[in-house]
């Protein structure tokens, strides 16, 4: 379910949509009409881990995906924590694995979702359990992967190319299978 906003979280009056002065002029934004809240809608920072163990990197299946999708550990920041704390923690929630080392790979947009995702390359050790959250993971040597045109996916290419592998990204035909759970044959 996607929630939308529409009163005031600190005096529940209905929002409504009003201009006002800002550094960048007038702009329109959701307001509250009684006590001057505005609604900014940020995007929210959610992290992504680019999980390698033993030379060979993680990619995990969320229990809402089809069968052939497999994608980066990611979760959102909490209050209180480092994007790298949070990194660590949400390797840890999903896989149970130990984070050694976090190094920034990059942030990149995902408009759709209204979120900025701040993706991590994570050296881990120990043993795999998923939490039910994910229903299944892949291990991949570094030529075997293949990126997909969004956010984590320029993630994992940014990351290949600093590890000197030219990334290969899904054909469309590939990804559109990919994402509606269609095995293609070779
Ligand atoms: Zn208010």
């Amino acid at each position: 379910m996607r929630y939308e906003v529409r009163y005031c979280s600190h005096c529940a009056t209905e929002l409504q949509w009003l201009s006002q002065v800002e550094d960048s002029g007038d702009v329109t934004r959701l307001r509250c009409p009684v006590c001057g809240f505005t609604h900014w809608n940020n995007p929210t920072p959610v992290l992504a881990a680019i999980v390698e163990i033993d030379g060979k990197v993680l990619l995990a299946r969320n229990a809402a995906w089809p069968e052939t999708m497999f994608a980066l550990i990611t979760g959102f920041m909490e209050a209180g924590e480092s994007p790298q704390q949070g990194v660590a923690r949400e390797v840890k929630e999903e896989t149970n694995l130990d984070v050694q080392s976090c190094t920034l790979v990059g942030a990149y947009e995902f408009l759709r979702m209204n979120q900025v995702i701040i993706a991590y390359h994570v050296q881990a050790t120990g043993q795999v359990r998923l939490s039910p959250e994910l229903l299944d993971y892949r291990m991949y040597d570094l030529d075997q992967l293949r990126c997909w045109p969004a956010g984590t996916g320029y993630a994992l290419a940014d990351w290949l190319r600093s590890r000197g592998h030219e990334p290969v990204f899904f054909t469309e035909e590939e990804n559109a299978a990919r994402r509606a759970g269609v095995v293609l044959k070779s």
